[in-house]
């Protein structure tokens, strides 16, 4: 379990294994503390599902204010469920020109660049290289995690920015958990051929159904890639058996917000 923590409104959380860098700030928002309503009650950070924009950007200001960090420095992702993972080299131009990457991965070095990956169910990911102060954030859902997105982005920090495998810390964040994620043979055969597959998938009670433990199908990956068991931490945390915490897609059947997940190398 990751710990709770409260800045303002804002309740999130925050892997342990991250926290003895001062010169790093991350984040699990919860959906706590904002000003949205109704399914999107109440820190949603998205208008894609049918939310009001006046009330979601007023949550950006409340997560910008709470952590002292400019609005124009949370770069947002159109997450698409694939696996490509962007490389962030420059400072992004200011919010209200600049496209929206699409992507589900992001990797950089560059300070005062909250890199965000918003989610309702899909497993967050931090990634850290502290000898070499690069990070990366990634979103995998089932399609993301069965195109190994975690493991591409551990090959994409090692060729851009040497870093070592046996160095990067790892921060797995609340999504769904095994205990409530069913999956059909579509999802099972996508994944069956990775490494660990035995232990992330188990048969459901149902016939043709499997629970599919999406947090450790991505440790399995971080691990092939050289990661130390050590360095990885996993919240635990299941987003379907939290609704006072976190948004869930499923248990709430597509009529959900989207937290923010952000970690930011702080300048020094
Ligand atoms: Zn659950």
């Amino acid at each position: 379990m990751f710990p709770i923590a409260q800045r303002n409104s804002v309740t999130f959380l925050q892997a342990e294994n991250f926290l003895d860098f001062n010169f790093l700030t991350h984040a699990f928002c919860s959906r706590r503390g904002g000003v949205s309503q109704g399914a999107f009650s109440s820190l949603n950070m998205t208008t894609a599902q049918g939310d009001e924009e006046q009330r979601v950007e007023e949550n950006w200001k409340i997560l910008s204010r709470s952590f002292d960090i400019p609005g124009e420095s949370f770069l947002v992702l159109d997450q698409v469920h694939k696996d490509e993972v962007l490389v962030v080299r420059e400072d992004p131009d200011p919010v209200s020109d600049r496209p929206v990457p699409v992507c589900d991965a992001c990797v950089t070095q560059l300070p005062e660049v909250a890199l965000c990956i918003r989610t309702a169910d899909c497993v967050p990911i931090f990634l850290l290289d502290p000898s070499r102060r690069v990070v990366g954030a990634i979103h995998a859902g089932w399609g993301g995690t069965a195109l190994q997105i975690a493991a591409r982005v551990i090959d994409v920090m090692t060729r851009e920015f040497q870093c070592r495998p046996a160095e990067i810390l790892a921060a797995i964040g609340p999504s769904i958990g095994p205990c409530c994620y069913e999956v059909d043979r579509r999802v099972y055969l996508a994944m069956r051929h990775h490494a660990g597959s035995e232990k992330f998938f188990r048969t459901a009670s149902r016939s043709e159904k499997w629970n599919l433990d999406l947090p450790l199908a991505n440790l399995h990956q971080l691990l092939e890639k050289g990661l130390r068991r050590k360095n990885i931490a996993s919240s635990g945390q299941c987003t379907f058996c939290n609704p006072d915490l976190f948004f869930s897609h499923r248990r709430d059947l597509g009529v959900t917000g989207r937290h923010v997940n952000f970690i930011m190398l702080k300048k020094s």
